[in-house]
């Protein structure tokens, strides 16, 4: 019979190869495969072409003339434009990988990068994922879980009880327990879809329904789960690294709490206005859930912060490479790609917690091809391009000029990444960044974004996930007053001049 010490013995052992196997390597893999485009497929495979590796773009037919696969060494089609034929194809992405000799799979973000079944289908082929286990995307992948998860390792959650699969008479039983306003989640949930604010019990009902429907539609599964709603909340995240040496490190924290219908369009390192003890004792709690589920490598937990207590809550894990980490790559000058692909092929992690030193402070903007106040996709060709640059300026992108935005997939173009000493100056280089980027023939949410780093909310680093909202209701005040001002001035001039 295996008993605890046998497994800990032969996990030392199998450690200890690994260890010996990565030491002996000049390079973590000869060839890596990229299961994604865009932005993040380029950014994969400058850190690929970096660390020596050839690389394998795969793309759909729509994404023929893609920057991904003029970068990459090799490329493979798999697919018509619709996700699930193409960027979501398993057997077309393995098969594509066994064909080049791919050795490795880098899933990016989105698409695959979270499917357990995925890292498995890899592992029984004989290619590394890079990324986690299927079992640490299954234990956090699933929201209800990785609560329970969480509770287990004593970090806090919000309050609220699991409500999945029940009634929606049952779940509003929770409700009125937990306290009005709840906040109803899908149990699969991503990207904000099928949240719904609940203010009272005459409503749960309908909102319940709504939101089941609505995540069935999405993530076929319509689990739901209730939690309290935490107004004018922060959303604050700490990056984590591992490796398969049970070495965990955090990266510091990134405030995403400006967001527009809950996905974040701002993000920067270190959150504004956040006491060094809550700092730390989020730093704390996310190493200690890291290294008791064995976390092998980068991953993200997410937490909301109350502004009225900064008490803080963990929301959910991202087990993957996040959109925002360039921001975290600029203040510890760690480059968080390589050091994955790195870990993936058994190395050690090339720093302790004691290296990192964090420095200045770093914003992402995320320019997206939609509408600034509807958020409506705006696909098309792009007619001039003209990034920004100059010191501690870097964009991560994929277009170029007269490149087509094809209208299948996410609406994100661009992300300017800047670094100043302090927040004040970081702004400012963001502010002249802004200004001088050109993205010319689509509409962008460029404007929006400008007057974000204009807001006195922003500048003052009172940030929340409200600020967007504060922000549209200010400018609507404005302008009704400036309408009225008019108006008035109007009716001035068409009085009778005094005889
Ligand atoms: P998803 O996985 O769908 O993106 P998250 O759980 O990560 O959902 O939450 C996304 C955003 O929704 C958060 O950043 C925050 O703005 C808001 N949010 C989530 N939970 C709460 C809550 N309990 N109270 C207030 N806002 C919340």
């Amino acid at each position: 019979m295996m008993i605890d010490t046998d497994l800990e013995i032969l996990d030392h052992e199998s450690s200890r190869l690994l260890k010996l196997e990565a030491a002996q390597k000049t390079i973590p893999f000869k060839k890596v495969l990229i299961a994604n485009r865009g932005e993040i497929a380029v950014r994969v495979i400058r850190a690929c072409h970096e660390l020596g590796i050839k690389t394998v773009a795969v793309h759909s037919t729509a994404d023929a003339d893609a920057l991904h696969v003029k970068l990459a060494n090799e490329s493979v089609c798999i697919g018509p434009p619709s996700p699930t034929e193409s960027y979501l194809n398993i057997s077309s992405i393995i098969s594509a990988a066994v064909a080049t000799g791919a050795e490795a799979i880098h899933p990016g973000y989105g698409f695959l990068s979270e499917n357990g079944s995925f890292a498995e289908i890899c592992g029984q082929c004989g290619i590394t994922f890079i990324g986690p286990k299927a079992r640490h995307m299954r234990l956090m992948g699933d929201k209800a879980v990785a609560r329970k998860i969480a509770i287990k390792y004593e970090v806090p959650v919000v309050p609220g009880s699991i409500a999945a699969g029940v009634s929606p008479e049952e779940a509003l039983v929770e409700a009125e327990k937990i306290g009005f306003p709840v906040l109803i989640k899908a149990v699969a949930g991503g990207g904000g879809r099928g949240m719904k604010i609940v203010h009272s019990a005459d409503e749960f009902t309908r909102l319940f329904e709504q939101a089941s429907r609505e995540v069935e539609a999405a993530f076929n599964d319509p689990n739901l789960y209730v939690e309290k709603y935490i107004p004018n909340a922060r959303h604050v995240e700490v990056q984590i690294i591992g490796d398969q040496h049970h070495n965990v490190v955090h990266l510091g924290e990134r405030d995403c709490s400006t967001q527009r219908r809950y996905q974040k369009i701002v993000e920067e390192s270190p959150a504004p206005n956040l006491s060094q003890t809550t700092r730390n004792a989020m730093y704390e709690s996310a190493v200690r859930l890291g290294k008791s589920i064995g976390y092998p490598t980068c991953g993200t937990l997410e937490y909301l912060i109350d502004p009225r207590d900064e008490k803080f809550y963990f929301i959910e894990m991202n087990t993957r490479l996040q959109v925002e980490h360039p921001v975290t790559e600029f203040v510890t000058s760690t480059d968080i790609v390589k050091e994955q692909i790195w870990v993936a092929a058994g190395r050690e992690l090339s720093f302790k917690q004691e290296d990192i030193k964090f420095t200045g402070h770093a914003i992402e903007v995320r320019i997206n091809a939609e509408d600034p106040y509807t958020f409506a996709p705006s696909p098309g060709m792009i007619e001039g391009y003209h990034p920004p640059g100059g010191l501690g300026v870097r964009v991560d992108s994929a277009i170029y000029d007269r490149y087509k935005i094809p209208p299948f997939y996410d609406s994100l173009i661009a992300k300017i990444i800047v670094k100043g000493r302090d927040r004040d100056e970081a702004i400012k280089k963001m502010r002249v960044a802004l200004s001088e980027c050109i993205i010319g023939g689509v509409t962008t949410n460029m404007p929006l974004l400008k007057k974000i780093l204009e807001y006195d909310q922003f500048v003052l680093g009172h940030v929340s996930t409200k600020l967007v909202e504060n922000l549209f209701e200010e400018e609507k005040r404005k302008s009704a007053e400036e309408f009225s001002k008019q108006d008035l001035a109007n009716n001035l001039t068409q009085l009778p001049k005094a005889a």
